[in-house]
């Protein structure tokens, strides 16, 4: 069982989650549960840590990040002994859970499931600090990247071969598109891996991309639920499972967004072999994620216009980097803009439909969005629009492919 932060936002909060933990022992089984922060309290965390000091230092960062998680871990692990059931908490380190040494957005190598698997014996909840690890040559606690008690959580499962993986948040399922954004988004059942895959890394946050993946590559069985129902009687969730197991295909199952997205276009660089290579290269290597790319044909044949995207937080340095390449790339001007935001569309089934990005297209044409950047793949296609359009380009195409609740 894994709590986010909206479900232990305070001792009310953790109270509850407890009754839901009691309510699975009471069915008999051994639990271990995932807690993360208080809602707010990494945000506070990051906040203490720039306000400290401009200089990155990814260890310390860590350190003081990963400390929310070690409250309500502790504090849940109360909550169940006052309710009568035995618990501890166990911080990564103690378990321990491994990682790589790549502070702020470490990854996790192993699990040790032994100790919890001993408590379990004496039938003891393990209650877990999520979000944290330890690189075991340094010894030093590291963090998996914002979102990261999903993977805690998974990881663990698949550790200890549990039965299920229920990932408790404040909505009740995974949903169409955001129901925040949308209130005729629709609640699935069920949602294929790679869907979901897609759905989270192209902006849906209801799950780490990263426990998608080792939910999949493991086999855990992943529910999404909420920890806001009646803790007697709450509803299964959804269910996050393999392709083959869903009966009902739509071609588009979903869509996402994401507004942490900048452009930036290099205008008249010479069209000549290698420019490419000179742009991306240097990019490449100070480790910023290029999105979508558009090289515009030149009339000339002299010089052409690239356009591309990288994350909104990478902006700022890819600027700098670029402009210090300024001379080997020979473009002559370059142009950025951050009010943008990236709207997907997701589903299976576009493998074998022709036409469905052309859909949309011209929905928003005839809405007046204009659309800056295209890209597309298998199973999605993604236009990048201004910022301000962005509620009315997910709920264009969210009814454009009989998504809306009925
Ligand atoms: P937690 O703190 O429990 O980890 P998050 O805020 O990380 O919760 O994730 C839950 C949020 O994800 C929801 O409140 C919802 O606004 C958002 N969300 C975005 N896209 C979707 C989606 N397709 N389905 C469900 N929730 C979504
Ligand atoms: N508390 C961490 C965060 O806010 C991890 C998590 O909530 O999953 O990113
Ligand atoms: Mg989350």
């Amino acid at each position: 069982m894994k709590f986010g932060g909206t479900s232990v936002a305070n001792i009310e909060r953790i109270r509850n989650v407890a009754r839901h933990v009691k309510r699975e022992r009471d069915a008999g089984y051994d639990v271990a549960v995932v807690v993360s922060a208080m809602s707010g309290k990494t945000n506070e965390l990051v906040g203490w840590v720039t306000e400290t000091s401009k200089f990155y230092e990814p260890r310390e960062y860590d350190a003081v990040v990963a400390s929310g998680e070690q409250v309500t871990s502790g504090l849940l692990a109360l909550a169940l002994r006052e309710a009568g059931i035995p618990a501890r908490s166990w911080q990564g380190w103690q378990i321990p859970i491994r990682t790589n040494d790549q502070h702020g957005s470490a990854r996790i190598e192993s699990v040790d499931g032994a100790g919890l698997i001993d408590g379990f014996s004496r039938r003891e909840v393990a209650v877990i600090a999520g979000f944290q690890g330890v690189h075991q040559a340094s010894g030093r606690i590291t963090t998996l990247g914002r979102g990261g008690s999903d993977t805690s959580a998974v990881a663990v499962a698949a550790a200890i071969n549990a039965e299920r993986c229920d990932i408790y948040t404040d909505v009740d399922g995974v949903y169409t598109t955001d129901p925040r954004i949308v209130p005729k988004a629709r609640r699935m059942e069920r949602v294929a891996f790679e869907e979901m895959l897609e759905m989270a890394s192209l902006g849906a946050k209801v799950l780490q991309v990263r426990s998608v993946e080792v939910a999949m590559v493991h086999k855990v069985k992943t529910f999404v639920r909420s920890s806001f129902e009646d803790p007697a009687n709450p509803s299964p969730g959804t269910l996050i499972c393999d392709e083959e197991d869903i009966l009902e295909q739509q071609v588009v199952t979903g869509i996402a967004f994401s507004r942490d997205e900048a452009q930036i276009t290099l205008r008249r660089v010479a069209d000549k072999p290698g420019v490419a290579a000179g742009i991306f290269g240097p990019l490449a290597d100070a480790g910023i994620n290029v999105d979508m790319i558009i090289q515009v044909v030149s009339d000339d044949a002299q010089t052409t216009d690239i356009t591309f995207t990288v994350p909104g937080a990478e902006f700022d340095r890819a600027k700098s980097i670029l402009e210090g390449h300024k001379d080997l790339i020979a473009y002559a001007s370059l142009q950025g803009a951050t009010d943008v935001v990236k709207v997907s569309a997701i589903g299976v089934g576009m493998r074998s439909h022709a036409g469905v990005a052309a859909r949309a297209f011209r929905a928003l044409a005839d809405k007046g969005v204009n659309i800056r950047a295209i890209t597309t793949s298998e199973i999605k296609f993604s236009v990048l629009i201004d910022a301000e359009y962005t509620e009315l380009a997910v709920r264009t195409l969210h009814t454009l492919y009989g998504l809306d609740k009925t």
